[in-house]
Formats: structure tokens, sequence, C-alpha cells
């Protein structure tokens, strides 16, 4: 994508030269391994465009790699052409047109992605590719990548935990505030390798050990996506309440309490006392917002603005809200500009909605300081291919927004190269303390 504005070949050349730091993603090792044409292009997030033009029927079939492929083509050519000019679908095409040459999507063009598609478990395949998205490091949620969870259970017993390719991790929250069962907390507390299940104090106390060696692993913050699973309307119940709860659960091993509605006293008193240990460890939080992925979801549910009560709550905490809100933007934009303790995050909704987002960045720059401002997340969960084309379209979305303000005489050419630098690099370089280094450019121009 481009714009005619005359800034804008300078801006989006700047773009390209920075750096680029991945807010947010889920990759835990290379890969995936494609296992046909469909599966290299349209998994994950296209194919919940080509689902929501279809029926479930539909889109089981055209995604079932058990089914030779060609006999699916026809099928899914007629919903590609449907759907194809979404904010996904331009993450597809990008990659059609880079990755193997293509232009228009035909059955001969499908024969050639069969041949070309690229081995993204080999890590130095995976790894070039991440080099030519210029992604420098990359903020990886590993623990919802969709591998086994086996790896959260061993990070105090093991001296190391294999990172993925240029990751940091986040501590994934939600697994250790949703506990209703004698056997959740089992699990959760594993890494301690002691029984310390009788009371809410020692259940407390033992998921600080273990995000403290989570920390001490490397992670950079904390990560928190309970919108899939219940509204993020997070009340603030009293410690007694939490832990009538707690005892429930503890007294009988076979007791299950009901999720969301018996378990929330203790579910939302825990995640009140997670975000106390991450003012007291100095780690931001990192919230999911707006859209959710898949289908049929209740977006309400996940709206940001749910959070006030939170993000008043614990001003000693960095939030970083996630997804541009999508699509509750007006929300989103007040919470970043009304807290100080609030930061924005554009990670997934560059794709999600790439016109949304050019307004967004615009609006962005007009509304709150663009010191705030964290311009990308590839969160396509492995599929470098597709990690290197949502970057691409970031770097367009946000040419394009800067170069009309620049044109307005909003901004001069240096002021938006700043903001680019800020967007992509420096502004989560300092939020999450990563210690990568300043970078410099000649500014003339
Ligand atoms: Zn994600």
């Amino acid at each position: 994508m481009k714009s005619l504005s005359k800034s804008f070949p300078m801006l989006r050349e700047f773009a390209e030269l920075v750096p680029i730091i991945d807010c947010h993603d889920h990759t835990l090792k290379p890969g995936p391994r494609f296992l046909d044409p469909i599966h290299a292009l349209v998994e994950g997030y296209f194919a919940t465009d080509l689902w929501s033009v279809s029926s479930d029927n539909d889109i089981q079939y055209v995604l079932n790699s058990k089914i030779p492929w060609r006999e699916r083509w026809p099928l899914f050519k007629e919903l590609w052409d449907l759907a194809k000019n979404t904010g996904y679908g331009q993450v597809i095409k990008s990659v059609l047109r880079e990755f193997y040459n293509i232009d228009e999507l035909t059955f001969e063009g499908m024969e050639e992605i069969e041949k070309k598609m690229p081995n993204l478990e080999d890590p130095a395949v995976f790894d070039s590719i991440l080099e030519k998205a210029n992604i420098t490091l990359r903020i990886c949620d590993i623990f919802n990548d969709g591998s086994s969870l086996d790896v959260i259970t061993v990070p105090g017993t093991e001296n190391t935990l294999a990172l993925p390719p240029r990751g940091r991790m986040v501590i994934s929250l939600p697994h250790f505030h949703s506990i209703c069962s004698y056997d959740d907390i089992q699990t959760r507390m594993a890494p301690l390798n002691r029984v310390c299940t009788k009371t809410l104090d020692d259940y407390v106390t033992g998921c600080y050990e273990i995000f403290q060696q989570f920390k001490e692993l490397g992670a950079v913050a904390f990560k928190d996506q309970t919108p899939y699973n219940k509204s993020i309307s997070f009340s603030n119940p009293t410690r007694a309440e939490a832990e009538k709860v707690f005892n429930w659960i503890v007294s009988d091993p076979r007791r299950k309490a009901s999720y969301p509605d018996q378990l929330k006293p203790l579910d939302d008193y825990l995640f009140h006392r997670f975000l106390d240990m991450a003012a007291d460890m100095d780690l931001p939080v990192q919230l999911h917002t707006g859209l959710l992925a898949g289908i049929r979801h209740d977006v309400s549910k996940a709206n940001a603005i749910l959070l006030r009560p939170v993000l008043e709550l614990h001003r000693d905490v960095k939030f970083d809200l996630f997804h541009g809100n999508w699509p509750y933007s007006g929300e989103w934009l007040f919470l970043g500009k009304n807290y100080p303790n609030v930061y924005l995050n554009f990670c997934w909704v560059n794709t999600i909605d790439p016109i949304y987002s050019q307004r967004l960045f615009q609006q962005a720059v007009s509304s709150l300081p663009h010191g705030k401002i964290f311009g990308y997340g590839s969160d396509y969960v492995g599929y470098a291919t597709h990690a290197w084309a949502h970057s691409q379209l970031a770097k367009d979305n946000i040419a394009i927004a800067l170069s009309d303000l620049v044109d307005m005489e909003y901004l001069s050419m240096k002021e938006a190269k700043d903001i680019i630098k800020a967007w992509l690099y420096d502004n989560p370089n300092r939020v999450f303390k990563l210690g990568l280094p300043d970078l410099h450019f000649s500014q003339e121009g």
C-alpha cells in the first residue's frame, strides 16, 4: 500500500531503516511445517475471513489438510475471491508476491507454491525472514503458541528455558488466576516441587516465587488475555471472599468451581495480587483488549474501557493495551491519554484493519504523547512469512498516516521520522527495559 503524498516515499524508506521491536508474538520455536499450499497461506487469521463469508462446515473442509489440497481448491478459490480484500487478505497477497512471485491466485500458482514453500522449521530460514523484516527483537507469549504447556511447569527446575528466535518471553497470567480445582493448583505449583495447597496465602506466595524464576530467565513483562474466557470487568473482591472459594476447592480434591461465575471472587482477587507483583517486580503488564481471534466471540466484554477501575487502582503498574482495542478506538485513545500508566500497542491491529490503523496512528499523534505508542506486533504464531508481510503493512500504515500529517504541516519531516523511530523501537526498548542500543540516523531531509 502507498500514499500519493509527496512525503510518503521518504518516510516509507526511513521506516525500512529502523530496526523493529516486535511488541507481541506467540512463536515458541521455528515453524510450522507447511503441509500444503492452503496451509502455507491461510491458516490462522485469514481463515476466519473465509469462515465469516461461508459456514462452519465449509471452513472445516477448506482447512482439512487430510484431504488433498487439489480437492479443496475449488471451494477455497470461491471463498478467496469473496474475502481477499480484507486486511488479513493484504498480508496473504503480500506473501504471495514476495515468497512465491504470484500476483493472482490460480491453480497453477498453487502448484508453484507447493514446490517453493519455505522450511520454517529450519532456524536459519526462519531467522533470515525475521532479518528481512528488520525485526531485531520479539516480545513473545510462548505459552500460547499452541505447543505443550509442559514448558510452563519446569522453569524453576531447568536452568535454561529455550527461547524463540530473537525472543524475550512474557509471563502468561490467566493460567495462574483461573484455577478451578485442587488439580489445577497442583499443576500450577509443580515447578516448586512442594505441596502448597492448604491456604490462599501459600498459593499466592508460590505464584510469586514462580514469577520471580521467570524474571530470572529473562521475562520482560506479564501478559493476560482474559477476555477469551470472561469479561475484563474485574471486580475488587475482599481477601475473605477469595479465600472462601479457595478453601471450598482445596477441602475436597473432587470439587471443581464453575468457571467463571463461582470462581470470580478468587480469580479477580488473584489478578489484583498479580498486578501488585508486577509493580513489585517492575514488569509492565500486557493486556488483550478488543477483537478476539476466531469467530463468534463477544467483543463487548473485551473493550478496554472496562479496565478503567483496574488502571486507576494500580497506578504503580505500566499497562500495555493491545490490538487498537478494535473496534473501540475512541475508548482506547482516551485511556492512553488519561492515564500515565497506560501505553497503547498496535500489535495485530495493523492487519485486522489497516485503514482503522492508519486513522488511529494519526489520531494518536494529535491526541496523546507519541512516547506512549508501540507501533508493531506480529501476533502470527510462527508463520515468519506472514510476520514479514505484516511488518511491511505496519510500515505502510505508519508512513501513510504520518505523510498526511507532514503535508498538512502538522509535523515536520524530522518530527515524523522521530515518531517512526519511537513507535517501532525507542518506546518498547525504554518501557520494557530491553537494553538495546540507541539508534542514530543522520537527520537531513
Ligand atoms: Zn496474541
